[in-house]
């Protein structure tokens, strides 16, 4: 079994882990637009802003992040490592293509996605000598196009070749997990090895005990984004699933991002006031304590989990 895990600044023993937030962003942007209009990216101030921003999460106890920034969510590795030099907090990167895939991902095969995939975990990413450890592909609204399934195929066989886990970005109101699931067992992954993302978007009991009956474990990943389901209905469905004994199938996060290129700061706090790195430590643990999660389960969700994941590894050479 394997006992560390790469970050951006190298191997780190998973028991060192500790509090991990298992579905967040350190800066998402549109790829090619800050190349081409530099004056709309302030590289110093995004580092400073994040540089706050991981103090004070550090400050309440997390002690690491992963980030599921793909290529087509603008990925930065220089970036990343520049923010994690300057943080306490680790910050474990991923591979893998988010659902607005490049041309690039529909005009090559699937073997040849998923070798880019295992390149990035074997050998690091670009010339940095930074490895991924977790792969990221995703299904939204308009579903398993040609192109998603290439990436979801891809994201399978990088997985088996590598041991690394899978985690996805799904539309829960329409059931996608299970697509995904559908698909990672045809091409033979262990379903423990995948977390299937934004499954705290919903209230379908039926829908989430399945996604976990099958071995996933569910990303209840998105506290503060009211607009896809609010607060109080994401603290009662994640309390009622650990009182029916599956807080061992649960990771927490909020998919929030230090910066973006999507909303202003200002934006952010007047249109999603509770979507930020500090809302699980500040606000939902004591929301769970108060329905009846125990201290037990919240460590299972918050630390036990992540390094579990992070820990097995199928290839046999490992
Ligand atoms: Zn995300």
């Amino acid at each position: 079994m394997k006992t560390t895990v790469e970050t951006a600044l190298g191997a780190v023993a998973t028991a060192d882990l500790g509090p991990t937030l298992m579905h967040e962003h350190v800066v998402t942007r549109s790829p090619g637009v800050q190349e081409n209009w530099p004056h709309l990216w302030d590289r110093e101030a995004i580092v400073a802003l994040a540089e706050r921003k991981m103090a004070d999460l550090y400050a309440r106890g997390i002690r690491a992040i992963v980030d599921l920034t793909t290529v087509d969510l603008g990925r930065d590795i220089d970036l990343i490592a520049a923010v994690a030099r300057r943080s306490r907090v680790h910050i474990i990167v991923a591979t893998g293509v988010w659902w607005m895939p490049q041309r690039y991902f529909s005009a090559h095969g699937v073997d040849a996605v998923a070798d880019l995939f295992v390149r990035d975990i074997n050998q690091g990413i670009g010339a940095t000598g930074i490895k991924a450890a977790i792969i990221k592909c995703a299904t939204d609204t308009a579903g398993v196009t040609p192109v998603i399934e290439n990436v979801l195929r891809a994201s399978a066989r990088a997985q088996k070749a590598t041991g690394v886990p899978i985690s996805t970005h799904t539309w829960a109101a329409g059931r996608s997990g299970e697509a995904q699931q559908a698909i990672f067992t045809q091409e033979g992954v262990d379903l423990g090895r995948v977390i299937i993302g934004h499954s705290g978007d919903s209230e379908d009991l039926g829908y989430l005990r399945g996604l976990m009956e099958r071995g996933s474990t569910i990303g209840m990943d998105r506290f503060g984004l009211e607009n896809f389901l609010p607060t109080a209905k994401r603290v009662e469905v994640l309390a009622r699933l650990c009182a029916e004994g599956y807080a061992g199938k649960m990771v927490l996060s909020h998919d929030a991002n230090c910066w973006t290129d999507m909303l202003s700061e200002d934006d952010k706090r007047r249109t999603r006031p509770l979507w930020h790195y500090n809302h699980i430590s500040d606000d939902i643990l004591p929301a769970l304590c108060k329905a009846g999660v125990s201290e037990a389960q919240i460590q299972q969700m918050l630390v036990d989990n992540p390094r579990a994941i992070f820990e097995a590894r199928q290839p046999a050479t490992d």
